[in-house]
């Protein structure tokens, strides 16, 4: 685990890559939020960047967050955001509906389903994304792009959940400007089935861009960016 120097340090750059690329694409540097992927870190290093000021976290499995977000608000006392941005599966709607600003990883229709019984049963709304396989990768969750509108259209039936727009994971590549054109076509098919004016949702959410790549995903449009190595350095998968 990194110090909460180095945390600073590494928010720090991030922070201002965020606002370069941002004054870049002639965008507003408020239009894109950072969420530090905190998964496989221990609560500490949570609560240690929550005291440099960062108050987004994003976690992929559900247990995790689970095991993290009491202990994080009990030592901080602060208002954090939560984000699941990890495959969630269908038994493990339950733990995670209430807790949980966006669920980024929704990928059919059945899944929404789910999320919008547990969604009613609490009397909460959940605000969910689609995400989607926009490189089409074998080994990737997600729906393929032909799908999403006819999902879209599906969810946007359901009562206790709102679509907010796409999310998606792009290839591991070492030149990060490769994944350019999966960010661009991501943000059209966002455009395209924002135009179509389906009752009941929105398209203004786009998340995408990760430590490798984040800048090119706010030059074509993100509006969060998930970055966990940049942040906390690399995971160790050892444990
Ligand atoms: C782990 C993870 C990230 C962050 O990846 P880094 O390369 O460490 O920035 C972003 N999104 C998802 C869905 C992840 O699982």
């Amino acid at each position: 685990m990194l110090t909460k120097q180095e945390i600073q340090h590494n928010l720090d750059i991030v922070n201002k890559q965020i606002a370069d690329a941002c004054l870049k694409s002639g965008r507003s540097r408020d239009e894109v939020e950072l969420i530090a992927v905190s998964k496989m870190n221990p609560a500490e290093a949570v609560i240690m960047a929550s005291e440099c000021g960062q108050l987004i976290f994003g976690e992929n499995k559900v247990q995790e967050l689970c095991g993290k977000q009491p202990e994080v608000a009990e030592a901080t006392g602060k208002e954090i955001e939560w984000h699941l941005i990890g495959h969630l599966q269908t038994n493990k709607v339950k733990d995670v509906v209430g807790k949980v600003r966006l669920i980024h990883s929704v990928d059919s229709v059945h899944l929404a389903e789910a999320i919008d019984k547990e969604s009613a049963k609490k009397a909460v709304i959940s605000d969910i994304l689609l995400e989607v396989n926009i490189a089409g990768e074998e080994s990737k969750y997600g729906l393929k792009p032909d799908e999403v509108l006819a999902a879209v259209t599906e969810i946007a039936k359901l009562k206790n959940v709102r679509i907010k727009g796409l999310m998606t994971v792009a290839p591991i590549s070492d030149n990060p400007v490769s994944n350019r054109i999966y960010f661009k076509n991501l943000k059209n098919l966002s455009v395209d089935i924002g135009s179509k004016n389906i009752d009941n949702i929105s398209m203004d959410v786009l998340s995408m861009g990760m430590t490798q790549d984040f800048e090119t995903a706010i030059e074509e449009g993100a509006t969060y960016v998930r970055v966990g190595t940049g942040i906390f350095g690399a995971r160790d998968y050892s444990k």
